[in-house]
């Protein structure tokens, strides 16, 4: 018997109660049997959408086209889903209408793989497990129900899925279920960039993500979705790497921080401009000049492709462009701030990280570069001292400039600001209104002024 936390049994005797059947199902199940910690708590019943909206006063219709609502019940969230049939799959997207079932063995039926497809009764405390759910998730095996084949051709982002829960459980793809993932990618491709994304993100929260790259990559949906990676393979980098292009990357990643998405993502990423940018010289050595720009433009293609947030997108370009700094004891603190403002300051854990988990993909061996501990150690003696690191710190602001010294608004404000900037990284002393407005004056007159 499953140890049922309170909430969800004062839940579902509100379902009871209303004469309906409520099976806990999906990854609570799985996750439960496994002993973990369970994320969220999907419900199926017979009871119609309507009717669970009648039963609680806080219902939201997320999904209501196919069946589902989400309940908010003192204060925990629980998607509720009626028992369905899928009817027709038309193009491998969605199953075109969905069809409510009385039956919790046919919603079982319709589910993907069969450690996803246990249900536990909440009224009765007994698990229903008709296609062995329970015997794979104590072998580890990822394994399709019914023909993996025509499953895979009602709903092509399945086979992302299988990679996905391999990587985040740990798991292999049982072999049949495996050899039919080639000859479905006609149906993977129609998939939507979202919904592969939501899947990529899952496999990026796994302990290593590299388990499920490789299987995408093995089993040809890599290609479809990011040929860029692909570009990578069998790249080689110099004699201070010990993996091809494609391997650092995916090494990379996993090393970069489990609960960061967008470091891993930036540790994914962050060289992907280096096959088209790479030099040999006539002794043979490689020079990738440049292949951070070009990384954080390809960077920021693939994930717009991939319907990411703007803010992911960005933060994620930022460090694949900035990612290549080489620090050294000689720097001064106005080096030290000149970096510091150029990364921003809200970034700079980040790109420590990414370029802690870069290091650590070069040799494959717990290594940490002692010039990355003594340059953070530098940035917060630095920060400490003095935090001026952006224009809004400065001791005047554009109003002063064209109050004070009749600099006309417009562009040439931020070019002014951006110099005063310069100087006082250079020398927090001088950030001073009366010093930067006469310092502002003098640098308009020589360079901006036009009569
Ligand atoms: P997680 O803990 O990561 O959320 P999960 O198994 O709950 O894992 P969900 O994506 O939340 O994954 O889906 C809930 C359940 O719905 C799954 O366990 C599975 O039974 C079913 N399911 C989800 N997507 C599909 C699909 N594309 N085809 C068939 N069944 C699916
Ligand atoms: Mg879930």
């Amino acid at each position: 018997m499953l140890r049922i936390p309170r909430i969800v049994k004062n839940f579902s005797s509100f379902f009871v109660r209303a004469g309906h059947q409520c099976y806990l199902v999906g990854g609570a199940v799985r996750d439960m049997l496994m002993g973990g910690k369970v994320q969220d708590f999907d419900i199926a019943t017979d009871a119609l959408p309507g009717q669970v909206t009648d039963i609680f006063h806080r219902v939201i219709p997320t999904g209501i086209k196919h069946g589902t609502v989400t309940v908010l019940f003192k204060g925990t969230r629980f998607e509720v889903t009626t028992f369905r049939i899928d009817r027709e799959y038309r193009d491998g997207r969605r199953p075109e209408t969905v069809a409510f079932s009385p039956s919790i063995e046919e919603d079982l039926k319709r589910r993907d793989f069969t450690i996803n497809a246990m249900a536990y009764d909440l009224q009765e405390h007994r698990l229903l497990d008709p296609h062995g759910g329970r015997k794979d998730l104590k072998a580890g095996i990822i394994r399709a129900i019914g023909d993996p084949l025509q499953r895979f051709q009602e709903d092509g982002l399945r086979p992302v899925r299988a990679c996905r829960f391999a990587a985040q459980l740990g798991f292999t793809i049982e072999d049949h279920t495996f050899a039919c993932i080639p000859r479905s990618l006609d149906t993977v491709k129609q998939v939507s960039a979202e919904r592969f994304r939501d899947e990529l993100i899952r496999i990026l929260e796994a302990p290593a993500p590299s388990i499920g790259f490789n299987l995408l990559n093995d089993c040809g949906i890599l290609r479809l979705f990011m040929p860029e990676l692909i570009a990578c393979q069998e790249v080689g980098q110099g004699d201070l790497h010990r993996y091809d292009l494609y391997h650092h990357l995916l090494y990379a990643c996993d090393a970069a921080p489990q609960d960061n998405l967008v470091v891993r993502l930036a540790a994914l990423l962050h060289d992907l401009g280096k096959p088209r940018t790479m030099t040999r010289t006539p002794e043979g050595a490689l020079h990738f000049h440049g292949h951070e720009e070009l990384s954080a433009r390809l960077a920021e293609k693939i994930l717009r492709r991939l319907r990411f947030p703007n803010q992911v997108v960005k933060r994620v370009s930022h460090l694949a462009a900035q990612h290549m700094f080489h620090y050294e004891e000689r720097w001064s603190d106005a080096a030290v701030r000149r970096f510091v403002a150029r990364i921003g300051v809200e970034n700079i854990p980040d790109i420590l990280c990414l370029r802690r988990a870069d290091q650590l993909a070069m040799v494959g061996e717990h290594f940490v570069s002692t010039s990355l501990i003594a340059l953070e150690k530098r940035i917060e003696e630095v920060l400490a001292k003095d935090r001026i690191l952006s224009l809004k710190d400065l001791a005047v602001n554009g109003d002063d400039l064209i109050a004070e010294l009749g600099i006309p608004r417009g562009p040439k404000i931020g070019i002014v600001l951006r110099a005063l900037l310069e100087s006082v990284l250079e020398d927090p002393q001088q950030n001073e209104r009366e010093r930067l407005l006469k310092m502002a004056e003098r640098f308009y007159e020589a360079r901006l002024r036009e009569d």
